[in-house]
């Protein structure tokens, strides 16, 4: 079967682009859209670019009540030969299809849409940022549109993806950030939606994130929901520790979104033979290892800061201090590494990279 054609209406209205000192995230959006749409006797159909605009919905389409969504997140960086790269774009469609088979959605073309991306950023590539350290950050996303009140999978869809230029993460240089670790509020369950990216997730940390806010925490430890013992993700990050020389992360358990920085940070570790373990690890642990002096450093990772160094971790009211709160040296390797891949300064053996 071959490819749906992918048409183009271009805008007759460009947009004045905001100044790369006030992009922030997710704040303004590019000129044009990516949109399909799916229908229960025709499949998904009429993929099509158009100028960016409000969507029309029923009010009772099943996405307002019930949350059948997915979404994901990746980035196009203005590299140093002044073209335009994508970070591991397969890796954020195959996701969306593993979130779509979770919430009864039914699977995209991988291929079409990273064809239908490449596209939209073609139309759109006047507003991919230049400057160190920004990017544009893409945001693909499917609803569900049934009008109906019943609780059951919707027979239509739409799958849409917007674009917006996002300033630096760390402007003042990489900080490490202070993390609260809840004890009573979880994100996600074993056999729950945890290891989807749907919205519901995100719903559920908010309550989190504000208590950790309140007291001056930049964001939320989550430890799991069964037990609340073993750790599980920082914020909206995978998470990992370093402890007497070994790196370790929290296996995939259901419950945990598989990150693809996270899945790109153990390969370079593997490459560059440095210990990795992906288990079980549980806050008693960390802690312990606090104690007995042999943590050595914590940081999340995701596609927005790609690595956030830990400098403090509270629990129970005990401050657990990390390198002095300054950034740890596999923190800064890492970042470093990842992110000269991203901008192409360094070469990319593990062919991550799209342009
Ligand atoms: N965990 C959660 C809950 C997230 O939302 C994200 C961001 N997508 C991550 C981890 C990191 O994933 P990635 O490295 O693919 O951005």
């Amino acid at each position: 079967m071959g490819m749906l054609e992918i048409k183009t209406e271009r805008t007759t209205n460009k947009k004045n682009q905001p100044d790369v000192d006030k992009l922030g995230f997710g704040q303004f959006f590019t000129d044009h859209m990516f949109i399909m749409d799916y229908t229960e006797d025709k499949g998904w159909k009429d993929p099509r670019i158009i100028p960016y605009q409000p969507l029309s919905l029923d009010p009772a389409a099943k996405v307002f009540h019930y949350g059948q969504t997915v979404f994901e997140g990746l980035k196009a960086y203005f590299n140093v030969d002044k073209r335009v790269q994508l970070f591991r774009p397969d890796s954020n469609f195959k996701r969306l299809n593993a979130s779509n088979e979770r919430l009864c959605i039914p699977a995209i073309d991988e291929e079409l849409a990273l064809e239908a991306l490449k596209k939209l950023i073609r139309v759109d590539c006047d507003w991919v940022p230049a400057a160190p350290g920004t990017s544009l950050y893409i945001r693909p996303f499917i609803i569900a549109t049934d009008p109906c009140l019943g609780v059951a999978p919707s027979k239509n869809y739409q799958f849409i993806m917007i674009m917006s230029p996002v300033g630096s993460y760390y402007k003042e240089g990489m900080k490490p950030i202070k993390i609260l670790v809840e004890q009573n509020y979880v994100r996600a369950v074993a056999g729950g939606t945890g290891a989807a990216k749907t919205g519901g997730n995100y719903a559920a940390s908010l309550k989190g994130q504000e208590i950790a806010s309140k007291d001056g925490y930049s964001q939320t430890l989550w430890l799991d929901g069964k037990e609340k013992r073993f750790v599980e993700e920082v914020g909206s990050m995978n998470v990992f520790f370093k402890i007497n020389g070994t790196v370790v992360t929290p296996e995939l358990n259901g419950s945990i979104l598989p990150g693809i920085t996270r899945d790109s940070i153990i390969q370079l570790l593997k490459s560059k033979n440095i210990p990795i373990e992906e288990r079980r690890i549980s806050i008693d642990e960390v802690v312990e290892a606090f104690h007995n002096g042999t943590l050595e450093e914590a940081f999340g990772t995701g596609t927005a800061a790609v690595i956030s160094p830990i400098g403090e971790l509270n629990w129970l009211g005990e401050k657990v201090i990390l390198n002095n709160g300054e950034i740890g040296e596999t923190a800064q390797m890492l970042y470093n590494h990842l992110t000269g891949i991203q901008n192409g300064s360094l070469e990319d053996p593990f062919n991550w990279t799209v342009t």
